[in-house]
């Protein structure tokens, strides 16, 4: 028995029609090597990135496998990763139709390594009000 790993496009996701990219663990119980090849279909069940909604994709598999398993899901394999602060720290506003209209996938709350201070410094025309602006902060002589 060995641990595999296959990587999926899902072409059309069921959810939102959008492509994925699925990876997933399987074991390997018999190989093709077998007469007559044999062949294992397995309803994938995978959360779609975009509505975090549950759906399932059907995929063949070469040989007898069992435990399937989710190892990662992405919207597209090229995905930026962007730092937001300030205003555009708010998932709804970056996903909103007139920005990236729901490609955007929060991944958590990242830290400095270095030490920086908010300075509001900036006027936004747009917001009409203060912006703030990240600075490095100096070393004290
Ligand atoms: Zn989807």
């Amino acid at each position: 028995m060995a641990r595999e790993t296959k990587k999926l496009v899902i072409d059309a996701c069921e959810i939102c029609q959008k492509k994925h990219f699925l990876t997933v663990e399987y074991d390997q119980l018999v190989t093709t090597m077998e007469w007559p090849p044999k062949q294992t279909t397995v309803s994938v069940e995978y959360c779609c990135p975009r509505v975090a909604k549950t759906a399932t994709y059907s995929v063949d598999f070469d040989g007898i496998v069992e435990d399937v398993k989710v190892v990662s899901l992405t919207l597209n394999e090229d995905g930026e990763k962007v730092f937001q602060y300030g205003s555009n720290c708010s998932a709804t506003r970056l996903n909103s139709r007139e920005r990236l209209g729901g490609a955007a996938i929060p991944i958590g709350i990242a830290e400095t390594v270095e030490e920086y201070q908010l300075q509001f410094d900036v006027w936004s025309d747009g917001n009409n009000c203060a912006a703030a602006d990240i600075v490095k902060m100096l070393a004290i002589m």
